[in-house]
């Protein structure tokens, strides 16, 4: 990743972005949410309930940790007019729209943007923030390489 940080990117000068949790990416065709064993104590105790219960109706177990179920019209479990769990959403949530899959080429993230309203709204993400928030998103992607992913 050092090696990268040198290079010039199509968004060295940044990128606006603000969700505007219009579900657009927590909706739709299947994919996966991940989230690791340290994100379920936060995420149990913003609903309140045990990390025993939130497990039950919420997750299911995937890899070393979990992934958020899906309602049977696809949209994710948390997403109810919003996103339910905003403030301690997954890691993986909370790095898009800036992961390695979208920000690798200009091609694939013209395609996000037309996916995502907030791209170009809100404040502006600098290039150092959007690498750190590649790298941080990178581990969960070598979890769930193989399959889909949402948002
Ligand atoms: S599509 Fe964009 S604006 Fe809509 S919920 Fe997802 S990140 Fe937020
Ligand atoms: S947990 Fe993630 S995918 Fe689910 S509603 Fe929240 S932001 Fe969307």
């Amino acid at each position: 990743m050092h090696a990268l940080q040198d290079r010039p990117y199509f968004f060295d000068e940044g990128v606006r972005f603000q969700c505007l949790r219009c579900g657009g990416c927590c909706t739709g065709e299947p994919g996966i949410v991940y989230a690791d064993q340290d994100e379920i104590l936060p995420m149990a105790e913003f609903l309140d309930i045990s990390p025993e219960l939130l497990k039950e109706r919420y997750l299911n177990p995937f890899q070393d940790g979990f992934v958020v179920r899906e309602a049977e019209d696809g949209r994710c479990v948390f997403f109810e007019n919003g996103c339910v769990i905003y403030p301690v959403r997954p890691l993986q949530c909370r790095t898009f729209p800036f992961w390695f899959s979208n920000m690798r080429s200009l091609f694939s993230w013209k395609e996000v943007c037309t996916r995502c309203p907030g791209i170009g709204k809100g404040r502006l993400y600098t290039r150092e923030e959007i690498l750190l928030s590649i790298q941080a998103s990178l581990p969960i992607f070598e979890v769930v390489w193989e399959g889909d992913s949402k948002p």
